[in-house]
């Protein structure tokens, strides 16, 4: 075997969108990926904090921009992979993230709260899914990596919504996967358990719940949005080539409990 023509893990000259990545696990995931040589684009609603967090990555000599869109929009999502494809010429690496929760009992959910989860998480993840896809098959080359969650396959109390784009999430993952295979585009999923972000600092904040999360975590903690760094990097590389319609736990053990 010739070891140095191994696939890499090395990201150098690939292009890679990160939706949502202005914080928390999103963040992480691209900081992970321009340390790997991509060029990342950040995006997300709030242009101010798409600034900060793009020059922390540019103010370590790492290669970042940013674009603001919201993903429930589909114009906007067209205008956001215009604008990728039309400053970098390609888009390698999708990593569909954008998320949010509204965390309530079955019997008090209003119809708002479904919509608001489901639009982000499902419609989102479809919309952006389906515009970048359109380039990588002109490119016959992709990697697609969708962020699930452990509720995506697990019951919990009070997920109802989010529990439900997740599982909707886990599906689209695998019907993409068979599609776009012969395009050599590789759809694989994400799906953690807690990690500790803006997302989840409130909801961890109790102790009781905090002690149960953790005690349902074989090795014993919560997860930092730089657990899901490595998988990312990972699933985003050449090393990762033969890969697709896998849903990856990145969960402490949880779901092997
Ligand atoms: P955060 O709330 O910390 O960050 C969410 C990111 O998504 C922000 O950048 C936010 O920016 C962006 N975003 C939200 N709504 C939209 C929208 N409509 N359009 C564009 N961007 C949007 O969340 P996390 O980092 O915790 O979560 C990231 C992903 O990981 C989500 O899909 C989540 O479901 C998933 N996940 C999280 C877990 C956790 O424990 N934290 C566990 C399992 C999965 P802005 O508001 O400015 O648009």
């Amino acid at each position: 075997m010739d070891i140095s023509r191994l696939p890499s893990f090395r990201l150098d000259g690939k292009v890679a969108l990160v939706t949502g990545g202005s914080k928390g696990i999103g963040f992480a995931m691209a900081c992970a990926l321009a340390a790997h040589g991509a060029h990342v684009v950040i995006a997300s609603r709030n242009m101010a904090d798409l600034q900060k967090a793009a020059a922390e990555i540019t103010g370590q000599g790492f290669s970042c921009s940013w674009v603001q869109a919201d993903v429930t929009d589909k114009e906007n999502v067209q205008r956001m992979v215009d604008c990728v494809i039309g400053q970098h010429g390609r888009l390698d690496i999708l990593v569909n993230n954008a998320g949010m929760n509204i965390r309530k009992p079955l019997i008090d959910i209003e119809e708002d709260d479904w919509d608001r989860v489901l639009n982000t998480n499902l419609k989102g993840i479809f919309l952006v899914g389906q515009a970048a896809a359109k380039q990588m098959i002109k490119q016959q080359y992709g990697k697609i990596i969708n962020i699930s969650s452990i509720f995506g396959g697990v019951g919990m109390p009070f997920q109802t919504s989010y529990a439900a784009s997740k599982g909707g999430i886990n599906q689209l993952t695998k019907v993409w996967a068979n599609e776009l295979a012969p395009y050599n585009i590789n759809v694989n999923a994400i799906a953690p358990a807690y990690i500790r972000t803006p997302m989840t600092s409130a909801w961890l904040q109790d102790e009781e719940r905090y002690r149960n999360i953790v005690n349902s975590t074989m090795l014993n903690r919560v997860g930092e949005p730089e657990d899901v760094a490595g998988p990312v990097v990972f699933l985003a590389s050449d090393a990762a080539n033969y890969i697709t319609g896998h849903i990856l736990y990145v969960d402490g053990g949880w779901t092997a409990k």
